[in-house]
């Protein structure tokens, strides 16, 4: 079965799909994009998510293509054409296309592609056990918290990460904190059982996951603190973890050579990861 992706305005066979070479995003990756979550054929917080596109396209002055309404009906269309019932949608939207000139072009209308796939299944064992991560520089701009398609200090990081055997990268500022992950927020619970995971400022991206997790967490009476953590303060933490679209919540059970409590998903970890698919299943999904 032939997958199909949406690129400004039609649906075209994944293995043709294709933007023009003077595309912005291509060449300044002037541009943002989503992944939203598909499960049991409902999307998982579409509306955070596509909020968050909103925000991120006007950070970038970047226009709007379709309205809200519209683009809610692509979607449907594009996981309705990859029989895509637990998995997720890709949507990526640059400035467009114009002769290559660092500063906006006068005229150009945002190129649009959208991406839809089925979803891996974690491993048990990967969430039993938990995942392991390497601490790595943060060398990333000043505006993390845009969802821009410039990734390339993630991809090194992630790519350290892949090369060490581990899951992730967490990134460290000049202070020696934990910003997030390459693609995901980092987390600590500390010994007297209270969780911790950096406030949503501009250093990093406010992931609609980390911010289901914190209401979920409130709701569930836990205690919570959005402040910054050092590398320190994670190797000696109770437990840790992770949490993004599509990892979901996942316990971090060793971070560099320092294994977390006793190397297993720890109880927090476990629990939130439960309430969370709970959530994403239930009051979090939408037709
Ligand atoms: N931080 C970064 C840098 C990311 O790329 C992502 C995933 N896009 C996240 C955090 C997690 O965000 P979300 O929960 O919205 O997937």
């Amino acid at each position: 079965m032939s997958r199909i992706a949406y690129v400004n305005g039609a649906y075209v066979p994944h293995r043709d799909a294709a933007v023009h070479i003077e595309d912005r995003g291509y060449q300044f990756a002037d541009g943002v994009y989503e992944v939203i979550a598909v499960q049991g054929g409902r999307l998982v917080d579409e509306r955070p998510h596509l909020d968050r596109l909103d925000r991120s396209l006007a950070e970038l002055r970047i226009r709007p293509p379709m309205s809200r309404e519209v683009l809610r009906g692509v979607m449907r269309e594009v996981l309705r054409r990859n029989y895509i019932a637990d998995g997720s949608i890709y949507i990526q939207m640059t400035r467009g296309v114009a002769p290559r000139d660092h500063a906006f072009p006068a005229k150009a209308a945002t190129s649009v592609v959208m991406t839809a796939k089925r979803a891996r299944v974690q491993p048990t064992q990967m969430v039993e056990d938990g995942i392991r991560v390497v601490t790595v520089p943060d060398i990333r701009w000043g505006r993390c918290d845009i969802k821009t398609v410039s990734l390339l200090p993630n991809v090194l990081a992630k790519q350290q990460a892949k090369q060490a055997g581990a899951y992730e990268a967490w990134l460290v500022d000049r202070d020696g904190h934990v910003t997030e992950g390459s693609s995901t927020n980092a987390w600590i619970v500390t010994k007297d059982g209270k969780l911790v995971t950096r406030a949503a400022t501009q250093a990093i991206l406010n992931g609609i996951t980390r911010q289901a997790v914190i209401k979920l967490a409130r709701n569930n009476g836990l205690k919570l603190e959005e402040r910054a953590f050092s590398v320190e303060d994670a190797k000696t933490a109770r437990e840790a973890f992770l949490t993004s679209t599509t990892s979901h919540v996942l316990a971090v059970t060793q971070i560099d050579d320092t294994v977390i409590g006793n190397g297993k998903a720890g109880s927090f970890a476990l629990k939130l990861r439960a309430i969370y698919l709970d959530y994403a299943e239930g009051p979090g999904a939408s037709s």
